[in-house]
């Protein structure tokens, strides 16, 4: 990494404590950093699934486009930010990084395995029956599965997924070009 990439980087951390800060309570970072609790993570692909196309998403630090986003929410008072995996991870010690990789793979094969982490995602979310996550756990290593269940939760994931990031878009501007 040179030089000038590090400093980007350390400006960028500067703002996103500065921002974050704004938003908490406590206006100390090592106190107001566990005000913050993950709410939940969407993809941001430029084009939605129903091909409409909304700007790129922008972490707090100012980085743009981010793919994978994370929303996070105030404990204490409920405001929401938007952070990039990257950031949430370096700053907050949340990592969903696995989650992302899994709705990967499910966007390209509908009857890919979700992991360990995406279930326990969904089961926190209450996206999931318990029959369903247990299911999906004792086939977790069958990659191979040929399942109609499986296919149906797979589903349910990407129509969740695009729930919440459609959700987003509609707190954005439209693009008008
Ligand atoms: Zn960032």
């Amino acid at each position: 990494m040179d030089d000038l990439e590090e400093e980007i980087r350390g400006r960028k951390a500067q703002i996103l404590i500065r921002e974050l800060l704004a938003l908490s309570v406590s206006q100390v970072w090592a106190v107001a950093k566990f005000e913050w609790e993950p709410a939940f993570v969407y993809f941001n692909e430029e084009t939605n699934s129903d091909g409409t196309k909304h700007r790129p998403g922008t972490c707090l630090c100012t980085h743009t486009p981010i793919i994978e986003h994370c929303v996070i929410k105030n404990r204490f008072n409920g405001k929401e930010a938007t952070v990039g995996n990257c950031c949430v991870k370096k700053f907050l010690g949340v990592d969903e990084s696995k989650v992302f990789s899994c709705l990967k793979r499910i966007k390209k094969n509908i009857n890919a395995a979700p992991n360990a982490e995406m279930i326990a995602y969904l089961i926190r979310k209450k996206r999931l029956e318990p029959e369903e996550a247990t299911f999906l756990s004792l086939t977790m290593k069958n990659h191979r599965l040929d399942s109609w269940k499986r296919r149906g939760i797979n589903h349910d994931i990407l129509r969740y997924f695009d729930y919440c990031a459609d959700r987003e878009a509609r707190k954005e501007k439209p693009l008008t070009v």
